[in-house]
């Protein structure tokens, strides 16, 4: 017998409690420890049960403990005060410099496959997700008019458990959206909003849930309702589940219907910024809108879309990129690009890297880097490392030209800073250091900070980490059924005091988990060590589907079970954003030992930078920018060496990893002066703190983001549709133009007037005759380009001279001249090259179009 129909009843809050509601349905709770606090002393062990997720606390606390509380004067007086604060915040202008009317129109649609948000929203696998929690975050700080769009899935990512024997199990429970802190989101008209969209041939609709953080919208597509057949429903059940139809499926949900939900929604931003390639698609059905709604041919609708979108790509791992073979995308976009008025084959060139290859699949990367003119990798490294991946979309270009930058990322310094540290901050910084973290000065402020209260500050850390530590490990082995020893084992695990040092991830192998499992006993010296112990905490998840992954977990716990080893080694089951917390702020040293070049950023040793734990670490990601030879900031394991042959990496960074443990580390923790204070230890804490605090924040990256790419596409967006389209149509129509003349530019009797020896900053006069074929001198850049000349005869470095046009010459080229100037000695050469220009296209090197002399 089933109900004919189904109601939630939700408790009825006392008056002067009503303000409860608007605090746990704005995630700004993630950000504001003492919110977290107003819930949690209502029911501690509620607050526990219900993972932190204060809408499923609120429709579970007693009528009677709310009666009782509803009688408190001064919770009342702090809940009004707390509900003040976010009325408060929620009612700060727009940024000014968007200049835009309603303010209700955000500018910026953030579109992302994981968002992690807080601990009770689990829609993210990893450091990408993290990220766009973040990047949120701090939008909502600093007033940005920007939404996000994912996806809501009903299982999550996954959760861990592990067999007794240590091998990976994952658990699928289904979430309840309604019991989340996510509402239906409405059409304008006030009807739940709805998307309707084809897949292949078959309809698909998905409802859309929004979650409130802080002042931005994200909004989330759900496919799991009723008029969906059975496999549609399963679209949105797994985030990274099912087979690579699966994926594209919900490429196709988050890109294609994640446009068609802004205009579901009634909004209409004018700036798109894919998160991984993933939503690629977003840009393509931009592309079909512009052609569409605006009558504008596909060339133009592609310079529009690709002028006003911003594409950041996180993978160096080729195997990471989405690619679909031509078969699959036949499948689903063949009826799509005819309605764009392409040919197949035109359709499937835009996301190869060789677009003749017809044997190539589709890639969405390569898709995004084509409808992005604002492209970039998120550390300095990665995009060195993104431009040689993909040079191949720009051939004929030197890798340095490839139009792929950098904007490395930051962590969301209020959401990862433990309450301790952050009243130090408050105290030592002012509160400036949340609303305002990029700024030097706030963090200058950092050497102020006493070195007694800093060190008690993470002791008290440490010591709550170990007590969190057997908390979880005593849960885990009762699940599984543990004998009493063991659990008494998880009563005495680890020592508050001892050198703790914490390695939780993704278990993606490039990571190394099981590096320093490599010397066993040179580790069970160290955890065994009496008179200065040292203990290691790891934690993360492998990929379902990753076996290798799965092994090393298993080989860690086997190791964290043996006799020597059970008191100082543990793993931590089920990794989420609530054990990074308390591992990123209670750890003395943040450990991370990827395979260079193979971390495209890494934010975890952030958070634990921000905290005053220090570093240890392989020079990739975002440590080799942050990283001082001198050690004033932490350790590095190696130099930054890329090698051939992997196993002797591994041989050589063990010793390099072990020697650094064991001579600077260990005896720089263990030497302590009165107070039993590590004074150089303590030293390194406050320089990281107040150097690195202002770079790697995500507030940072938020501003950095805006005045390079929001800005200016927003702009370029203004600008290409003013007078009815028609800067893009000209844009546009200069670009075929382009096309059609290119082939046949040339350059030519590259003449320098100085002898074959010159001095140090001597200028050389550079000239070049150029065939034009008919393209106006304006729409062209010449230019020198010059630099040492390494052994091998190529460039080594390079510096780039406009030239300018001058007279004509009797056979109908163009002479154009230019300065260069060597800077140092040594074999200097140069070059003349020709790119594209016009003042619409902000990078000349956008069309792939270029000619170097002959
Ligand atoms: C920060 C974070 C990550 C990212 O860590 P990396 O250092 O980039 O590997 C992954 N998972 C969780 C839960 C995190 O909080």
């Amino acid at each position: 017998m089933h109900p004919v129909k189904v109601f939630n009843v939700t408790p009825r809050l006392p008056e002067g409690l009503e303000p409860l509601w608007d605090l746990a349905y704005n995630f700004w709770f993630a950000w504001n420890a003492g919110i977290e606090e107003l819930f949690a002393q209502i029911d501690y062990r509620l607050w526990q049960r219900c993972a932190k997720n204060p809408v499923e606390f609120l429709n579970n606390v007693p009528q009677a403990t709310l009666r009782e509380l509803a009688a408190d004067a001064i919770y009342k007086e702090r809940l009004a005060e707390a509900h003040q604060q976010l009325q408060r915040y929620l009612g700060a202008p727009v940024d000014k410099d968007f200049h835009i009317e309603d303010e209700r129109q955000p500018v910026v649609a953030y579109f992302s496959l994981e968002f992690g948000v807080s601990t009770c929203l689990p829609i993210y696998s990893g450091g990408l997700g993290i990220l766009a929690g973040d990047h949120l975050k701090s939008a909502s700080d600093l007033n940005l008019p920007l939404i996000g769009i994912g996806l809501a899935y009903r299982q999550g990512y996954f959760r861990q458990y592990m067999t007794p024997d240590g091998w990976q199990q994952e658990r699928y429970p289904d979430y309840d959206f309604e019991q989340m802190p996510l509402t239906a989101a409405t059409a304008p008209d006030g009807t739940a909003a709805m998307v309707r969209l084809n897949i292949g041939d078959r309809p698909l609709a998905a409802r859309i849930w929004k979650a409130q953080v802080g002042r931005v919208a994200l909004y989330l597509l759900d496919t799991n309702i009723p008029e969906n057949p059975p496999d549609f429903r399963e679209v949105t059940a797994r985030l990274y589940g099912g087979g690579l139809e699966m994926r594209l499926w919900q490429e196709i949900l988050i890109g294609i219907g994640g446009i068609k939900a802004l205009e579901a929604l009634g909004l209409n931003p004018k700036v798109i910024h894919m998160n991984e390639g993933h939503s690629a698609f977003a840009g393509l059905e931009r592309v079909r809108l512009f052609m569409k709604n605006c009558g504008l041919s596909f060339e133009a609708a592609l310079e529009l879309a690709a002028s006003s979108s911003v594409f950041t790509t996180h993978t160096p791992v080729p195997a990471g990129n989405d690619r679909f073979p031509p078969d699959l995308m036949q499948r689903y976009f063949e009826p799509y690009s005819r309605d764009m008025g392409l040919a197949f084959k035109v359709f499937l060139a835009l996301g190869r890297e060789n677009p003749h290859d017809d044997g190539e699949p589709f890639c969405m990367t390569v898709l995004a880097l084509r409808l992005s003119r604002f492209n970039n990798g998120v550390s300095i490294l990665h995009g060195k490392v993104s431009r040689n991946m993909w040079k191949q979309v720009w051939n004929q270009y030197p890798v340095e030209d490839i139009p792929i930058g950098a904007l490395t990322n930051g962590v969301h310094a209020p959401s990862w800073v433990a309450p301790d540290i952050q009243s130090l901050f408050d105290r030592y910084l002012g509160p400036n250091w949340r609303e305002d973290p990029d700024c030097q000065r706030v963090w200058g402020q950092a050497d102020s900070i006493s070195d007694a209260e800093l060190w008690r500050t993470h002791e008290r850390l440490r010591a709550r980490l170990v007590d969190y530590v057997r908390g979880r490990l005593i849960r885990q082995l009762t699940a599984q059924g543990a004998r009493k020893a063991d659990l008494q084992v998880a009563q005495e695990v680890l020592n508050p005091e001892a050198l703790t040092i914490g390695f939780s991830r993704r278990f993606a192998t490039y990571k190394r988990a099981n590096l320093l499992l490599q010397n066993k006993e040179r580790l069970i010296r160290l955890v065994t060590d009496k008179e200065r112990p040292v203990q290691f905490i790891f934690a993360g998840k492998a990929h379902p589907q990753d076996q290798a992954g799965k092994q090393i977990i298993k080989e860690i716990i086997s190791l964290c079970r043996t006799e020597e080893c059970r008191y100082s080694m543990v793993f931590l089951e089920d990794y989420d954003m609530d054990v990074a917390a308390h591992l990123v702020s209670g750890c003395d040293i943040w450990l991370n030992n990827p395979r260079r070049p193979l971390e495209a950023c890494g934010t975890s040793g952030m958070k634990a930078m921000l905290n005053g734990v220090l570093q240890f670490s392989t020079l990739d990601g975002w440590w080799d920018e942050a990283y001082l030879p001198d050690n004033s900031l932490g350790w590095a394991i190696g130099k930054g060496e890329e090698y051939e042959d992997l196993e002797y990496q591994d041989f050589v960074e063990i010793q390099t990893l072990y020697n650094i443990l064991e001579k600077d580390i260990v005896p720089e923790f263990y030497d302590r002066g009165h107070g039993g204070m590590p004074r150089a230890w303590v030293g390194r804490m406050k320089n990281a703190i107040r150097q690195l605090g202002p770079r790697f924040n995500s507030h940072r990256m938020v501003e950095d983001y805006k005045a390079t790419a929001y800005l200016p596409a927003y702009e370029n967006y203004l600008r290409l549709t003013s007078d009815s389209f028609a800067r893009a149509r000209e844009l546009a129509s200069w670009r075929m133009d382009m096309m059609t003349r290119w082939g046949q530019v040339s350059i030519h009797n590259v003449r320098a007037y100085e002898h074959e020896s010159i001095h140090v900053g001597q200028t050389v006069t550079v000239e070049a005759a150029v065939a034009l074929n008919g393209i106006a001198p304006e729409s062209i850049l010449v230019e020198v380009y010059a630099g040492p000349v390494g052994l091998d005869g190529s460039f080594a470095g390079r510096t780039i001279y406009p030239m300018e046009p001058a007279e004509e010459t009797q056979d109908g080229m163009r002479m154009y001249r230019g300065k260069a100037t060597p800077l140092e000695a040594g074999r200097f050469g140069f070059t003349v090259r020709a790119v594209p220009s016009h003042p619409l296209l902000l990078d000349p090197h956008s069309l792939g179009l270029i000619r170097w002399a002959s």
